[in-house]
């Protein structure tokens, strides 16, 4: 689709017009949508911009301790005017949550993203559906801005290069993310302490929801369907928010003869979050599209309308034909 289309002048054109931004995260927000937008932050502040931040949804806690993290608002819309808005790490509008309404309060609207399945929602679009993460594309947004790397910048940059990419483990990891990890390397920041409290350090809770995620694993399809179902009660009784059962799907993929996977999880409001993934040269990313969500073809989301049960059996339904066909 949108593989190729990297703007960087026509970001910096659009911020070096603009006095006020609003950088906008998306809803669920994980390391790369968060240090995207928090060393955007510090970049346009060298450039002396005045920058308010949004995300629809709680910062996790492993990635609160990013420079800038306490400044997140959860916008209620009726925020501005903006000179500028801008998204990082966002597929599509819906993904903006509440933060969409802030598009009417603002002069122009941009993006930097890397979501093969964008279709393109602001009036500058810098989105580069092969790039592994949306950190590598702030990298070089810098280089044209001739903003210089500091340490804050890089443990913003490394959080969302080294989570997208499975701490640089999945097939989207390119050697362009090791030339950007050299130049981090360079401003000294702590990468081991980083990589400690982004991948290892985890809270009880956690390791309950964990343990209640690994009890509901089935699997289908002649065994190459793993999947796993969290109630609304798994995460009460575990003392879990949904932040904790993030990482809990690639379990299913893991295990031997898998090739798809997928975590049901019962989220707010009724609906379900989905998150599918799959092992190359399968793909989810069409089940997800079909079902309104989107994402990676080896890694997407839904969230669609409840109960619980019946939504799960019918993406299991998609995953099974697909896997039959
Ligand atoms: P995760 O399963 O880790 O939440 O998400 C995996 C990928 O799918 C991410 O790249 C994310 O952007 C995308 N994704 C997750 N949930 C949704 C959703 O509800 N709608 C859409 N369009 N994409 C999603
Ligand atoms: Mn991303």
């Amino acid at each position: 689709m949108n593989t190729m289309r990297r703007n960087p002048e026509g970001i910096a054109e659009a911020i070096r017009k603009a006095h006020t931004v609003a950088l906008v995260s998306h809803v669920n927000p994980d390391g790369d949508t968060i240090g995207g937008v928090l060393a955007m932050r510090l970049i346009l502040e060298k450039l002396h911009k005045e920058v308010t931040l949004f995300c629809d949804g709680k910062v996790p806690d492993s990635i609160s301790i990013l420079p800038g993290a306490e400044l997140f608002r959860v916008p209620e819309g009726t925020e501005g005017p903006f000179d500028l808005l801008l998204s990082i790490d966002v597929s599509d509008e819906n993904r903006m949550g509440r933060s969409a309404a802030l598009k009417k309060n603002s002069r122009t609207t941009a993006q930097i993203d890397h979501h093969d399945t964008n279709p393109l929602f602001m009036d500058i679009n810098s989105v580069d559906g092969t790039a592994p993460a949306v950190c590598l594309l702030i990298r070089e947004q810098m280089k044209v801005l001739g903003v210089p790397l500091n340490r804050d910048i890089a443990a913003c940059l490394y959080t969302g290069l080294s989570t997208d990419t499975g701490n640089f483990a999945y097939a989207s990891t390119t050697k362009e993310c090791f030339e950007v990890m050299s130049e981090l390397m360079d401003t000294g920041f702590d990468l081991s302490e980083m990589n400690r409290i982004l991948f290892r350090v985890k809270p009880r809770a956690q390791i309950r929801l964990l343990g209640r995620a690994l009890d509901s694993l089935q699997f289908r399809g002649n065994g190459k369907i793993a999947v796993m179902t969290l109630t609304r009660k798994d995460f009460e009784e575990c003392g879990a928010l949904s932040e904790h059962a993030d990482t809990i799907v690639n379990y299913g993929l893991d295990t031997i003869g898998t090739e798809m996977c997928m975590l049901a999880r019962e989220a707010a409001e009724g609906t379900v979050k989905f998150s599918l993934r799959a092992k190359e040269p399968m793909c989810v990313n069409d089940i997800a599209l079909f079902f309104g969500g989107g994402g990676h073809p080896q890694a997407s989301g839904i969230t669609m309308a409840g109960p619980l049960d019946e939504a799960a059996a019918k993406v299991l339904a998609e995953m099974e034909k697909k896997m039959e066909a």
